[in-house]
């Protein structure tokens, strides 16, 4: 069957913010139920830890009916995520300079491994000549996101729109992207 998760990224929080925000929000998940406080590994993929699903984790959800949600993980150092990518669809990333999509993305994956080590680099882009931070690339669906911060839930339900929003606003208004999929 598999495990999916549903991860929630920060897209502008620095790797200085990252963990004050990530404690903003968990602890309102745990004054809300939504989550246990102690973060304790075998509840996501891996040794990472996890914080258990709360009393009122349905509260997060679209449909509860049937759910049996494992952990949330919090990663508050530089991470990639991803979405499962459908193959019928090629990705595209669009710069934010001048907007021009790029379906050839054999141009990033020398960036994208140096962002793995350092949480830093650049792509220039072939329309504008812009050098362009690869975080600010906007990728097709969020198929992509080089973030300091992300809310990895596996195996929930379905999160509620208005949960994702509330989320948005507790990190300050920052631009959120919403990556999912099946390992
Ligand atoms: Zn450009």
């Amino acid at each position: 069957m598999g495990d999916t998760f549903q991860t929630v990224v920060d897209r502008d929080a620095t790797p200085d913010d990252a963990p004050r925000l990530a404690r903003a929000v968990v602890d309102l998940l745990v004054a809300e139920g939504i989550v246990l406080a102690e973060a304790e590994p075998g509840w996501a993929l891996g040794d990472d830890p996890a914080h258990p699903p709360g009393p009122h984790w349905h509260r997060a959800v679209t449909d509860a009916l049937g759910g049996s949600p494992e952990g949330v993980a919090v990663h508050t150092r530089h991470h990639i995520f991803y979405s499962s990518f459908d193959d019928r669809w090629a990705a595209v990333v669009a710069c934010p300079c001048c907007g021009t999509g790029l379906r050839d993305t054999a141009l990033f994956s020398a960036p994208i491994d140096r962002w793995y080590r350092t949480g830093e680099s650049d792509v220039d882009c072939p329309a504008c000549s812009e050098t362009v931070p690869l975080a600010a690339w906007n990728w097709t669906e969020d198929h992509l996101a080089f973030v300091h911060l992300g809310f990895e839930f596996w195996n929930w339900p379905r999160l509620a729109e208005e949960f994702r929003a509330r989320l948005g606003r507790l990190l300050g208004g920052h631009r959120t992207a919403y990556l999912t999929g099946k390992v």
